[in-house]
């Protein structure tokens, strides 16, 4: 280790660090972490109120009327007419 190296002592547990380490080494995490996270994400809901997460828009149910439904029943068989005039 040369000069000016960063000691790399791991956060002990019972605080946010421990826990993120945890997780990325794909340990269990222990309570004391756990509990250190819960702290910290309590406290920064309390600090940034998340709204409401924004929910996915539900697809639009596709309704096809009865020329439709023939189209495209007529385009599954493989005989559909490309430009017999739209009414
Ligand atoms: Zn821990």
């Amino acid at each position: 280790m040369g000069p000016g190296a960063v000691s790399r002592v791991p956060a002990p547990c019972g605080t946010p660090a421990a826990y993120t380490r945890h997780r990325s080494h794909g340990e269990e995490i222990c309570a004391a972490c756990r509990d250190a996270w819960n702290v910290r994400c309590r406290e920064y809901r309390a600090l940034r109120p998340v709204p409401w997460k924004r929910l996915r828009p539900e697809p639009v149910p596709v309704v096809l009327t009865g020329r439709e439904a023939a189209v495209l029943a007529a385009h599954r068989g493989g005989d559909l007419v490309l430009g017999d005039g739209a009414s």
